[in-house]
């Protein structure tokens, strides 16, 4: 059904590439993270959920058609199906379904709830293609509760010692995650840079509920930050953007800052390990859930996902896709600093 070329996975019965790393005619794309969806191609096909980032990404130019999730659409034979994936507002996984033959293609995607986004829909399959991000058995996330109950209280102390909190969070899904989570809590007033509150509005208005934001780029001159939490992008570390702070904590929320010594490398105060990737059980989990005889593993730690399915009698190959997992996570990538 799927095969891998020098511009992505491609579907040749339907004449569809999936996030695909060059321009095609036809790209379905999983979700609005840079690595998956990619500026120049001709058509794209994407959720509704996601609509607006992904025009925000993409640009007022681009010929986006958007579907349901659920809702079937048929591509020269082939049955086309976005499904839930639990990543970020909009992410989905690929359902195609031809001649009686069922593939699914993950995107990015977490089984934890998240209320910025509709849940992971488990889907059965022959073959799955998964991410491997985070599929290594050290990774096992807490539960959430207790790691916003964490953020709160490193805000607290900052704020008693007359301190501001900056919080590096990805701009697109973690920094509006970080928002609900803390919405209804103590906390703040909530700042943001450009770049997480152009994405923030972008959530709002698909009807998502946020704690209150206000732009930095907004505040009077002279304005005291003491007390506050201040949301950017990991790309504003240590940029010149910072000094107005004045006194302030720095922490990083992300699935990385779970290994030990990720924190100090940073040279960030705390680390907040919270991920839109699943965990090593929940990958398992997710794998077994599709009942798939095959899996293809892309981006993150596939040699390694692959040896283990292997080893449990699964037919398991390691596919060298351009995604990168990691960036999802990771600090200072590229699109955004253009957002910046
Ligand atoms: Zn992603
Ligand atoms: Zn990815």
């Amino acid at each position: 059904m799927l095969r891998l070329t020098d511009r992505g996975l491609y579907c040749e019965a339907a004449d569809l590439f999936i996030d695909p790393w060059l321009p095609v005619d036809r790209a379905v794309i999983t979700h609005a993270h840079g690595d998956h969806a990619r500026w120049g191609s001709r058509r794209y096909l994407a959720s509704r959920e996601g609509a607006r980032v992904l025009r925000t990404r993409l640009g007022d130019a681009a010929a986006i058609e958007l579907v349901d999730y659920g809702e079937p659409l048929t591509v020269n034979g082939v049955t086309v199906t976005l499904v839930p994936a639990g990543h970020i507002l909009g992410s989905a996984q690929v359902r195609l379904e031809h001649r009686g033959e069922i593939w699914v293609v993950s995107g990015d995607y977490k089984t934890e709830p998240d209320p910025t986004c509709t849940p992971f829909e488990p889907v059965r399959c022959h073959t799955f293609v998964t991410e491997s991000t985070f599929g290594l058995p050290i990774y096992r996330w807490r539960p959430q509760e207790e790691t916003f109950a964490d953020l709160c209280a490193w805000w607290r102390d900052n704020a008693a010692q007359g301190r501001a909190s900056v919080v590096y969070a990805y701009a697109l899904g973690k920094a509006q995650r970080l928002l609900a989570g803390v919405r209804g809590a103590e906390i703040g007033p909530v700042y943001t840079h450009g770049a997480v509150e152009r994405l923030t509005a972008d959530y709002r208005s698909s009807g998502v509920a946020l704690h209150d934001t206000t732009p930095v780029a907004e505040l009077p001159r002279g304005t005291r930050y003491a007390g506050s939490l201040v949301v950017a992008p990991p790309s504003a570390a240590r940029s010149p953007w910072l000094r107005r702070f004045g006194d302030f904590s720095t922490a990083f929320v992300s699935g990385w800052m779970q290994v030990r010594g990720a924190r100090r490398r940073r040279a960030l105060d705390r680390g907040f390990a919270l991920s839109d990737h699943v965990d090593w059980p929940a990958l398992l989990d997710a794998i077994d859930a599709t009942g798939a005889e095959c899996v293809w593993v892309t981006h993150g730690y596939r040699d390694q996902v692959v040896r283990y399915l292997g080893e449990r009698g699964l037919r398991a190959r390691a596919v060298a896709s351009h995604w990168e997992g990691e960036n999802d996570e990771q600090p200072a990538v590229a699109d955004e600093t253009e957002l910046a």
